[in-house]
């Protein structure tokens, strides 16, 4: 890329608003990773598109970034599919895992450093819930564990009631008998029969979800000084409550630091007028549309065309615009003479650092391309194609 100045970069917190990023030496980011069973709708790769564009961001701002995500391998959803479908889970794991990663590498969304499965985490995750029991904040329900969160719910982002409502929809059991806290997590699941296990000191079972992010967040990303332990923690907004918020409360137990320093969600993509979701039937698979002829890049590009943030649509008008403007941009990069690249890569750089304005981007980027159709002057076609691909992943 010519010299550019890469400004620091602003992000939307969830809790704390419009917020710079710091430009320490080292930029760290834990995103959650799939349940491997319905990969990989548009949904999930709008949010790991949105974390990719920051993680290029970043390096190209030369801090060393270190990146993990992980791969929620054994939960109850992909038990009941595999269930439903007669498979063994961890074939139907694998399976997906391998989907995924291929969908992601067909998108150019760049793979974390460490992409760490849960079934892999087992011993971590043991001496995790090791440190919530020497604190003081762990309990038995029957052969169960859960997080007495009691302490920690100061910061709740709804009522206690309405969480407790989203708490029960998102996999929680608030109204289980011998619960200290309708809010208190599972940390340890005692094997159900049939169902995989694991040999540990509090039993032969399973972990609970939020538990498993903390363990492997802290594992691969703790320093031992820095509190908060991650610059970091991405997902999408059906994360923000119980996941985000529980897995903050349990490393505060735990540990006695916070979790992260910024919590990043990126929006819902819908489809036929809803939230795109399994229990809807309306998931459109990036691997579907691939093999339907249609361009990894074109999907990129309609995905890149809405705002990160603002949950949105995908439609067949949507892939069509995006078809023609990947297109117009193609055959103005095809030639040798275009319009001067200077300005526009400046508004390139600034407008994915203010909070992933992508589509600002990309509509200067089809304003250049039918400028360089009329007016080509400079024989710059190159540093554009580099500096699209490096910033916005975007090969053409
Ligand atoms: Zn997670």
């Amino acid at each position: 890329m010519p010299e550019v100045v890469f400004p620091k970069m602003r992000l939307k917190d969830t809790n704390q608003g419009m917020c710079d990023l710091e430009n320490g030496k080292e930029f760290r980011m834990y995103v959650c990773g799939i349940t491997p069973y319905d990969s990989t709708h548009l949904g999930h790769a709008a949010t790991y598109l949105a974390f990719d564009l920051i993680n290029r961001y970043q390096r190209l701002s030369n801090l060393k970034v270190s990146f993990v995500e992980n791969i929620t391998d054994v939960d109850d959803p992909l038990l009941e599919r595999a269930n439903r479908d007669n498979q063994d889970w961890s074939v139907l794991a694998n399976s997906q895992i391998e989907l995924f990663q291929s969908d992601m590498a067909a998108l150019r969304i760049l793979p974390p450093e460490q992409f760490i499965k849960v079934t892999d985490s087992m011993q971590l995750i043991e001496s995790f819930i090791d440190r919530l029991d020497e604190n003081g904040f762990l309990y038995k329900v029957d052969s169960d564990l859960y997080f007495s969160a009691e302490k920690f719910l100061e910061d709740l982002p709804f009522s206690v009631d309405d969480s407790i409502k989203i708490f029960s929809e998102r996999g929680g059991d608030p109204t289980r008998v011998g619960k200290k806290h309708p809010l208190d997590p599972l940390v340890w699941s005692a094997n159900v029969a049939g169902e995989p296990g694991w040999d540990s000191k509090y039993g032969y079972g399973r972990p609970g979800w939020h538990i498993e992010c903390t363990a492997i967040a802290c594992e691969y990303l703790d320093n031992e000084k820095s509190d908060p332990i991650i610059d970091l923690q991405g997902g999408g907004s059906d994360l923000i409550f119980p996941h985000h918020f529980m897995s903050s409360q349990i490393v505060k137990a735990a540990l006695g630091r916070d979790f992260a320093t910024h919590y990043v969600h990126a929006a819902m993509i819908g489809f036929g007028g809803e939230k795109m979701s399994k229990s809807k039937g309306n998931l459109v698979f990036v691997s579907t549309l691939i093999k339907d002829g249609v361009d990894p890049m074109v999907i990129r590009w309609g995905l890149l065309s809405g705002h990160f943030q603002v949950d949105r649509e995908w439609n067949v008008d949507l892939l069509k615009t995006a078809q023609s403007e990947v297109a117009l941009v193609r055959s103005s990069l095809s030639r040798s003479d275009v319009s001067p690249s200077d300005l526009l890569i400046k508004d390139l750089v600034n407008a994915v650092a203010d909070n992933l304005d992508t589509p600002f981007a990309l509509k200067r980027l089809v304003e250049w391309a039918q400028d360089s159709h009329v007016n080509p002057s400079v024989n710059e076609s190159g540093l554009v194609s580099r500096a699209i691909d490096s910033l916005l992943g975007l090969a053409l």
